[in-house]
């Protein structure tokens, strides 16, 4: 078979959690909660299911969904999106940004991302025929050159995807990242797609949406996810919102892609949305996550990096093994009985800084046993 994709095998997130499950290890590995989401969800849903809505939604999303989404980046960022023409529901932020991806690149086109890079973009650039371009961001800060970005800007450079917080290091991008990125795309056809999916998990500062910057915004797709914000992983319901021009190009895509997403959870969504402020108790949720777990590692011999935002924990293990991250990976999950991600498979040259991944999206009880193991090399 001529394989488009023939450096790609399976997934690390489907790898490590199926072989955390075969060992019996506390999965830290792959991102999701261990908890419940809130019971009015699910009672939202099941409700809508019961009045009838389950015929398809409208092949944009759920009006009142999306009316939703557009109050919440208002008073956020400060923004005005219309919820008619420059918000789209998607299944998950995974559809949207493969979505944004096949609506503007394609053969010849060059897409700029950062390594480590979250394993998804690089795969739907290839798939539609375009060609990634890789800009670093590395150990131990994990900030951009935007002198480096400057450089690889070619006349085919078609996208630059950033993600902040940023998935897998918790990096956060500042304000003056987003005027550097301004600055280089003045001028050019370059469509920015920001993936935000961790908006509400920023520990310093205030999330820096590409939606605050009227000239950023103008030229971006900004990505978000439900499953993240409401603990609802297994869902796979997000969003893109972006100028109506951009997002007109996203729906014809969207429209024959996945046409629509499963309309109960959106009135369910909506419904929530339209009650609680929970993402306003994001962070400071999962910031008592991040300090219970590191206090679990304090003593060990893991050096830990910051951790600025998102749900994960980056940890130097160095001191402990010569072993390659994914090795190191391995024998934590299976002789130690804790599994995470290595953060070598985010890099295109498997660059090895003797760094992994853990996440805290997690119960007290489970990151304390986890503690407990790891406390134990
Ligand atoms: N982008 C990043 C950076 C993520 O961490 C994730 C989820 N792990 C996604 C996109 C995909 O989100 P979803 O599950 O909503 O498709
Ligand atoms: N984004 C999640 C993570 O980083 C996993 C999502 C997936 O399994 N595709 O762990």
């Amino acid at each position: 078979i001529d394989s488009k994709l023939p450096w790609v095998g399976t997934t690390i997130f489907t790898v490590m959690s199926k072989l955390a499950a075969e060992c019996g290890a506390i999965n830290l590995s792959q991102g999701f909660p261990d908890f419940q989401a809130d019971r009015s969800l699910f009672d939202a849903v099941h409700q809508a299911m019961l009045d009838g809505r389950n015929q398809y939604a409208p092949m944009t999303g759920l009006p009142e969904l999306r009316q939703a989404i557009a109050a919440k980046v208002q008073a956020l960022y400060g923004t005005a999106y219309d919820a008619e023409s420059e918000i789209t529901v998607t299944a998950g932020a995974t559809q949207a940004l493969f979505t944004a991806i096949a609506a503007f690149a394609g053969p010849g086109d060059e897409v700029i991302v950062f390594a480590p890079v979250y394993d998804s973009y690089v795969p739907a650039i290839e798939t539609v025929g375009a060609k990634a371009i890789y800009a670093n961001l590395r150990y131990p800060d994990y900030k951009p050159d935007w002198n480096e970005v400057r450089a690889l800007i070619t006349p085919r450079t078609r996208m630059i995807i950033v993600n902040t917080p940023h998935n897998p290091t918790g990096s956060l991008l500042d304000a003056a990242d987003l005027e550097a990125l301004a600055e280089l795309t003045r001028d050019t056809n370059i469509v920015v797609l920001g993936d935000e999916v961790y908006e509400h998990i920023c520990f310093e500062g205030e999330h820096q949406s590409l939606a605050r910057h009227p000239e950023l915004a103008a030229r971006s797709l900004i990505v978000s996810s439900f499953g993240k914000t409401y603990h609802i992983t297994g869902w796979k319901i997000g969003y893109c919102y972006g100028a109506a021009a951009l997002m007109a190009e996203f729906r014809k895509v969207h429209q024959f892609n996945v046409f629509t997403v499963h309309a109960p959870s959106q009135v369910g969504l909506a419904a929530f949305m339209a009650d609680h402020s929970r993402h306003l108790q994001l962070a400071e949720f999962y910031r008592q996550k991040r300090d219970f777990f590191r206090q679990q590692l304090a003593g060990t011999k893991f050096e830990l990096l910051p951790s600025r935002g998102t749900y994960f924990q980056l940890a130097r293990y160095d001191a402990i093994s010569d072993l390659p991250d994914t090795e190191f990976a391995q024998w934590l999950t299976r002789e130690v009985g804790v599994a995470v991600i290595p953060v070598s498979v985010f890099y295109p040259d498997g660059r090895d800084d003797k760094v992994v991944r853990f996440c805290f999206a997690k119960q007290e009880s489970t990151l304390a046993a986890a503690g407990e193991k790891l406390r134990g090399i």
